[in-house]
């Protein structure tokens, strides 16, 4: 195909506004994670999405998570602008009809950034006075040159169509950088496990054990229900304590916000059960062997 086109996008923006919600929305079925996920030089895939027309690989960028002391900022700024580097689109996130200084620090970080980017303004449902989106869009319009300001919800997928059109039409004309991946049943297995490691993390913070990992030892389909059962493994009986929190607190929320996340990358409703599992002589059980990496590729 002649026109077909391909290119790397990053999704900015400060915590919380939305980025994984959008992230998962535009991948959605089609996500194509491996268990080795492709690697570009600089960037870390985390999400590939493949049709006819393009291929629109979302790329991880390193620097622009977290506001940091002013000492960091030299330091950051680059790491901002490595990770930038060889993006095609960058995708400002941002949320309501509030700008932030936190905002505010991650467009710093875009000041060098020569691709084009576009402001994707999330959750607009929980914008009660619609009359106030206007003259934010203004605002927002003269803080930078964006391509497109869209106005979106990633909860209900409102205007992520739209979205979408705008970045494939900024990508370049370019063969796609990856084989289009089919949606694995082994995949998906692997998003689900990394969605609950990634709640796990986020959830623990500086605690999170040392050794710990997350294996899925059933993902099955019954009657339009996705039953997922995960195993997480952990090296210590105190870890374990950690992990599911006083009175199950951890892990119940843990369970929630990871079964939430599955069933919009699945598109399916989901049964998440999770258990927490010490591994003594982890070396002689092949399973957590398995979940460790060792495993046998055939
Ligand atoms: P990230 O930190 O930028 O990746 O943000 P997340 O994608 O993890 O989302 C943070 C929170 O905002 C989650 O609780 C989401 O469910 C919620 N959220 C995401 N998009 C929307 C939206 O369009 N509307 C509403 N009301 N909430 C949203
Ligand atoms: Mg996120």
């Amino acid at each position: 195909m002649t026109d077909f086109r391909c290119g790397l996008v990053a999704l900015v923006g400060k915590p919380n506004v939305g980025k994984s919600t959008i992230l998962n929305r535009l991948v959605g079925q089609k996500v194509s994670i491996t268990s080795r996920r492709p690697q570009t030089t600089r960037h870390r895939i985390l999400g590939i999405k493949s049709d006819d027309s393009a291929q629109i690989v979302f790329v991880d960028t390193p620097g622009l998570h977290a506001r940091q002391p002013r000492a960091m900022n030299r330091y950051l700024n680059r790491a901002a602008a490595d990770s930038l580097r060889d993006v095609d689109v960058v995708v400002l996130v941002v949320e309501g009809t509030r700008w932030g200084e936190d905002d505010e620090w991650v467009l710093e970080r875009l000041a060098g950034v020569s691709c084009p980017a576009i402001v994707a303004i999330n959750k607009i449902d929980k914008v009660a006075d619609k009359g106030a989106l206007l003259p934010y869009l203004d605002a927002l319009a003269g803080k930078r040159e964006f391509a497109a300001l869209i106005p979106v919800c990633a909860r209900s997928g409102a205007q992520l169509d739209e979205l979408e059109a705008q970045v494939r039409s900024l990508l370049p004309v370019a063969p796609a950088l990856f084989p289009e991946d089919q949606v694995t049943d082994r995949s998906e297995r692997f998003l689900a496990a990394e969605l609950v490691r990634e709640k796990l993390f986020r959830k623990l913070g500086e605690e999170i054990p040392y050794g710990l990992t997350v294996e899925i030892e059933r993902f099955r389909e019954e009657q339009g229900v996705l039953h997922i059962h995960a195993l997480v493994w952990v090296d210590k009986s105190r870890h374990k304590a950690m992990v599911i929190g006083a009175k199950g607190q951890l892990l119940k929320a843990v369970g929630r916000e990871a079964r939430q996340d599955m069933e919009t990358a699945f598109g399916h409703k989901v049964f998440l059960q999770i258990w927490v599992k010490v591994k003594e002589g982890w070396a002689d059980d092949e399973r957590a062997l398995q979940s460790l990496g060792y495993r046998d590729e055939g």
